[in-house]
């Protein structure tokens, strides 16, 4: 069973509609999160998710914060005024949809964990660094964690000795059965808006039965989305960090 997992589109329908078509045929998709905020097609990216009818929707910060469930004072300046925007441009549908969906939810038959954020916060902590993988296996029982909300594509492994391992080298296959009893949180980087300095559009493939997961990275119409960014009033550092990944 190939399963996608997608995260932080963040309104962004030119590269989701390029990762879908990169991804081809799957059984399953898995989405972490953050539909909407950032970017000029709220409605669009929502819409095709339905239509993709996901086995797991997560709520993110931004799909929270377009809905007024999250205090803005949280947020820098241009993510609050794309939140405002983004809370505008909602349809009915749309806001219903994306307020049924929780931060995280555990699939106890595969012995997975998903969540927005960090399973000790699902909603707001990053996990960037191997410190803070370290602490987060603590807080969740599953041997597979998929995480989002940095972005950033990565691996972090817990052996059966305790011992933590990063995996750098994201352009191989990586087999998750190599060591009984590992654990693993992992992260498929950002559709929508990356920031690990690679602007193409990220994400993963689990092959359940292989327990192999490869991530892909997927050029994209950036200058269609920014085109679009600018044209509805959003903050021009908006369209301009899509270029740089970050
Ligand atoms: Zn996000």
């Amino acid at each position: 069973m190939i399963i996608l997992v997608l995260s932080d589109i963040h309104a962004n329908i030119e590269a989701l509609e390029a990762v879908l078509a990169h991804a081809g045929p799957f059984d399953r998709l898995w989405f972490l999160g953050d539909a909407v905020g950032y970017g000029p097609d709220p409605n669009a990216c929502v819409e095709r998710l339905i239509e993709l009818d996901p086995e797991v929707w997560l709520a993110g910060n931004h799909d929270y914060a377009a809905l007024g469930k999250l205090d803005l004072e949280s947020f820098n300046p241009e993510a609050r005024q794309a939140a405002e925007w983004t809370g505008d441009q909602l349809s009915p549908a749309c806001r219903a949809q994306l307020d049924s969906v929780e931060p995280l939810v555990r699939l106890a038959e595969q012995d997975v964990t998903l969540v927005h954020a960090s399973p000790r916060r699902p909603i707001w902590e990053y996990i960037l660094d191997a410190g803070t993988a370290f602490e987060n296996f603590e807080h969740f029982s599953t041997a597979l964690c998929f995480f989002g909300h940095t972005h950033v594509p990565a691996i972090y492994e817990e052996a059966v000795d305790g011992v933590l391992r990063t995996r750098v080298d994201l352009d191989v296959p990586h087999a998750l059965a190599d060591a009984e009893g590992s654990r693993w949180l992992i992260n498929p980087g950002g559709v929508g808006q990356p920031r690990d300095g690679d602007p193409r559009a990220s994400y993963l493939r689990l092959d359940l039965e292989r327990r192999q997961i490869t991530f892909h990275r997927v050029a994209y119409a950036i200058a269609t989305t920014q085109r679009k960014i600018l044209a509805a009033g959003l903050p021009a550092r908006l369209a301009a960090r899509l270029d740089y990944g970050w």
